[in-house]
């Protein structure tokens, strides 16, 4: 599953950023994913689950925040939603999108003790 490498990144990014602030734990981790990011948000809370166990996330959770697909108009230059990879421009219904946004993800910040 790819899912589970993407979390164990997630942690390790985590525990270093943690460490860095000396703390003893990391009560949540709060990732931002974008929703064409081709991630699932339940499998990622599975390995989380499963991942997070002699990690200092032991007891933490993973708070996971969707960031919306948008992307520039090869056509007319509008920015507009997308809602996939290749999605058409709203406003012109001619062009595909040059995607800027939704494929993003990363570790956004931490609470930690
Ligand atoms: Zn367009």
């Amino acid at each position: 599953m790819h899912e589970m490498s993407l979390v164990i990144s997630i942690l390790d990014i985590a525990e270093a950023q943690a460490r860095e602030a000396n703390a003893q734990a990391i009560n949540r981790v709060n990732i931002e994913v974008g929703a064409l990011a081709g991630v699932e948000n339940e499998a990622l809370q599975f390995c989380f689950a499963a991942a997070r166990r002699d990690t200092m996330a032991a007891a933490g959770e993973l708070v996971i925040e969707v960031i919306a697909g948008r992307g520039t108009c090869r056509h007319c230059g509008q920015d507009g939603p997308a809602s996939e990879l290749m999605a058409l421009c709203v406003a012109c219904d001619e062009g595909t999108l040059e995607i800027f946004q939704g494929r993003e993800l990363r570790v956004s910040s931490l609470n930690v003790d």
